[in-house]
Parts: structure tokens; sequence; C-alpha cells
């Protein structure tokens, strides 16, 4: 799971860039101040004093409160009522400090912070992210800016919403947050040992997003893509809003009648025009499991769901494949699953964990791309495949093509042994994932030795492959 800390004072611009970065980089963004925000409207609301820890603690014990997304914006529910409209107001900001310096509140949304967190890729803004939420989160930073510029930033913005406010009110509001914040007793406000302190005094929110990216990219992804220019991120936001748009093939189809009819057609087509042979099917397994092959052409994908997949097929596709209509009509009722590359993409992970919660099988390409030089030497594995496998516990199976498919001509599609990747269960951090993506990249290696040494028993005197015996 990426788990990003972004912490530090009111107004220095976390929540802004929080959104920015999380929705260029397709994790969730959870805003922690919304819940402290929402149990201090609950108190108000229910004529409680937000300081008295007695009165507030009997209140938490029959209060219950949901995180949900309506058209991808964060709703804070309490017992059941949406209680978003009213936490941006003014006097919330206060109050929502003060009960937020009370324990059992700060016990309360920290476990439940804590929860969201261990399974979803997120961004959390707060105040003790870093600190005290999610003290292994793989990326910290602590955000600030003088209290002037901080005054001026909350001041634009309530301005903007139509709300009448003092400036100097504000800024001495903020002098005070910052001082409850960093003197309460249970997780104060502070900077964590391994956060990068950003002060945005002088940054635009651009440059403190773009920033934030590269270093999220570059711990997470230990082969950084650039800081996308204005041009490539106008593209991804197109490409996003495509995403919108695909985004209902996020989920396993309920009857699988075209494939099984398709794959009347596909089986004899497949014989005919592209003979491979499947070697070692007891190798597949049956229940949860991962199958990872290296990819060829894009007659290589239909191959082994054809032959393996008789009745549910399960792959991964990517998503530009779903943009035209028609295609992505065909692709989702083979089974296909949109798959935005080189992002976290939360809406595919959700999709393929939960088909392998549910004991089917999803079909893979590990190194996410065609092998264009045509050999068996694979490209670098990407961690995906290790990352299911860690989270689900599914058995891998490993597959190897002997060579490029092509038209009537004679191939091996090698099943290897079956693996699981138990010895890197629990395995969060970076290091872990690419300790067992390695031994993904190890197994599949052996998987393609193990092919040649089958395919070399088969060759007659000139060296050419026969017929098996
Ligand atoms: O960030 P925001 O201004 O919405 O937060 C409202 C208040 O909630 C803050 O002033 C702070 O006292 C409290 N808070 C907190 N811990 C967090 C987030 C917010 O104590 N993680």
């Amino acid at each position: 799971m990426i788990n990003v800390a972004i912490d530090g004072p009111a107004g220095a611009g976390k929540s802004t860039v929080a959104k920015a970065v999380a929705s260029r980089m397709g994790l969730i963004y959870l805003d922690t101040g919304a819940m402290y925000r929402a149990t201090a409207y609950t108190a108000l609301s229910r004529g409680i004093d937000v300081t008295d820890e007695d009165s507030v603690k009997a209140m938490l014990e029959d209060m219950s409160m949901d995180i949900a997304y309506e058209n991808g914006v964060q709703q804070i529910y309490v017992n059941g009522v949406n209680t978003t409209p009213y936490l941006r107001e003014h006097r919330m900001s206060k109050a929502a400090s003060d009960i937020s310096a009370l324990p059992p509140v700060r016990y309360k949304m920290v476990e439940l912070q804590r929860l969201f967190a261990a399974s979803h890729d997120v961004v959390l803004d707060g105040r003790d992210i870093g600190t005290f939420v999610l003290p292994e989160a793989n990326c910290k930073f602590y955000m600030t800016a003088t209290a002037e510029e901080r005054a001026d930033r909350r001041y634009k913005e309530l301005v903007e919403k139509g709300q009448q406010v003092d400036r100097d009110a504000l800024l001495k509001d903020i002098m005070q947050r910052d001082y409850n914040d960093s003197h309460r007793e249970v997780a104060p406000l502070k900077q964590a040992e391994d956060a990068e302190y950003l002060d945005t005094t002088n940054m635009s929110i651009d440059e403190v997003v773009q920033h934030v990216m590269r270093r999220i990219r570059e711990k997470v992804d230990p082969h950084p893509a650039e800081a996308p220019s204005e041009v490539e991120a106008k593209e991804e936001n197109k490409a996003s809003k495509g995403s919108d748009r695909i985004k209902k093939y996020y989920k396993p189809l309920k009857s699988y009648g075209f494939y099984k009819f398709m794959r009347l057609i596909l089986v004899p087509v497949q014989k005919l025009f592209w003979p491979i042979k499947l070697v070692n099917p007891q190798n597949a397994v049956k229940g949860r499991a991962i199958y990872i092959c290296n990819h060829y052409s894009k007659v290589d994908t239909f191959l082994p769901l054809v032959k393996l997949f008789k009745k549910e097929p399960h792959i991964l596709a990517k998503s530009e494949l779903f943009e035209v209509p028609i295609s992505a009509w065909f692709l989702y009722h083979m089974g296909a699953i949109p798959v935005r590359r080189g992002e976290a993409d939360i809406d595919c992970v959700k999709c393929v964990l939960k088909l392998l919660k549910d004991d089917k099988q999803l079909m893979m390409f590990p190194e996410g791309t065609r092998n264009k030089q045509g050999t068996q030497q694979m490209a670098e594995i990407k961690s995906g495949a290790a990352r299911f496998a860690i989270k689900t516990k599914a058995t891998v199976v490993p597959m190897m093509y002997y060579s490029k498919p092509r038209l009537f001509r004679r191939n091996w599609l090698y099943i290897g042994e079956p693996f699981t990747l138990e010895q890197f269960y629990g395995a969060r951090d970076v290091e872990g994932r690419h300790a067992a993506t390695e031994f993904i990249a190890q197994k599949l290696d052996e998987t393609r030795k193990a092919l040649n040494e089958y395919v070399e028993t088969l060759k007659d005197k000139k060296g050419k492959p026969g017929k098996e015996k």
C-alpha cells in the first residue's frame, strides 16, 4: 500500500496539495481535519461543550462515522447523516481544534484513519499523521508557511466562498490553533524525524504539487519518471476524465456467456493458426491464483486464456484499449480488467483484490508491456504481481512462451512450478516488495531454463525441435 503523510499547521496548503497529488497519482485523499470537524459539528449540534471531555466521551459512544466518496469528493457521515456541507464554516475550525485535543476523540479518529490507510493507497493530511497515525508511511512531508501567509490564504479562500471574515481575527485564530495543536497532550503537531520539511511561503501550489509527486515517485517507484510538464499534466487530466468513462469496467462480469461462445470459435482457430502446445498442464492450479507470463504479441493474450480458463477469464489489459467503446465492450466480455499503467490504479487494484479474495484466477504480464525484442530476455518485472500475491496470499503460476507466437509456427507455452510468496507476507515496505518482485523474476527465469531444456530434448539431429514423444 502507498501511504503518504502530509502534516503541518492550518493553512499551509496541505489539503490543496494532497488533493491534487492524489488525483494525479490515482491515490485516495483522506482529509483527517474533516473528521475532527465532523466530531465538533456533532457536539455543537447537540449542545455539548467541545472542551468537556466527559460529555464528549459519552457522545462518542454512540457516534458512528463513515467516510464515503461521492463524485470523487470525500463525504463524512455521522450516524448516517452527511455532515460535509457544514464542516468548513469558520466556527468549526476553532471547535475542531478544541475537540481534537481530547484523548478519546484522537484515539477514535486515529483508529479509523489507520483502518482506512491499511486497505487503500492514500494521501492523508493532518497534524499527527507521520508521527502517530502512520509512523510507517512510505513518504512524509511537514508543510508549513508563515502565520501571516497562512492567514492570507485562508482569508482569500473564505472570501471566495462568500463568507465574511476579519483578516486580523483569522491571524489570531491561526496562531491560537498552532499553539493548541502543538501543545496538546496526545500526538501534538510536530515534524516527524523522517519527514521532509517544506516551507511553502514562497512556492506556488503547482510547484509544491510537482515536488511532492517527484518525491513519492522516487520513494515508491525506484525508477522515477520526470514530473509531468504542463502539457503532460493536461494530457493526464484528459486521461483521468477518460478513465471516469471506463470506471464501469472495473467490476467482473456476472455471466461469461459471450466468452464461452467465443471459446467455441477461438479454440479451433488457435489450434489451426497458432499450434502452440501447453507443456505441464498439470501445474495449472485450481482456486486463487495469479498466472504470469512473458509477453511477445497481441495473440499471446488470448491463447493462455482460452487454454487455461474454460469458464471465467480475468486478465489485465491497458486502459487505453477501453477508450474505444466497441473494443471496451469486447474486452470486458472477454474478462479483461483495465489497468492505467505507470500509476497506482486504485480501481484496478480493488477489482483484482476482490477477484482473488473470491478465489478467482487472474492472468497478467508482469513486464507491463510487450517485449519488442522478440527474445526470451524479459524486461524489468513490475511490482504489481508481487503486491497482489502478498496481499491475497494467492498462488503464483509462472508461464513462458518459447518464442513469439507466429502463424502456423510450432511453439510451446510452458507452465512452471507454482509457488507462493509466503516469506514476504507482511512486507509492507518498498524493500520487501522489491525482494518479492526479484523472487518472481527468478522463478520466471527458472521456468525459462526448464522450458529450453524441454525443447532441447525434442530436437532432432539437425537441431530442429521435433514432435513430442
Ligand atoms: O486541517 P483542518 O483545519 O481542517 O483541521 C481542523 C482541526 O482539526 C485542526 O485545527 C486540528 O486541531 C485538528 N486536526 C488534528 N489532527 C489531524 C487533523 C486535524 O488535530 N490529523
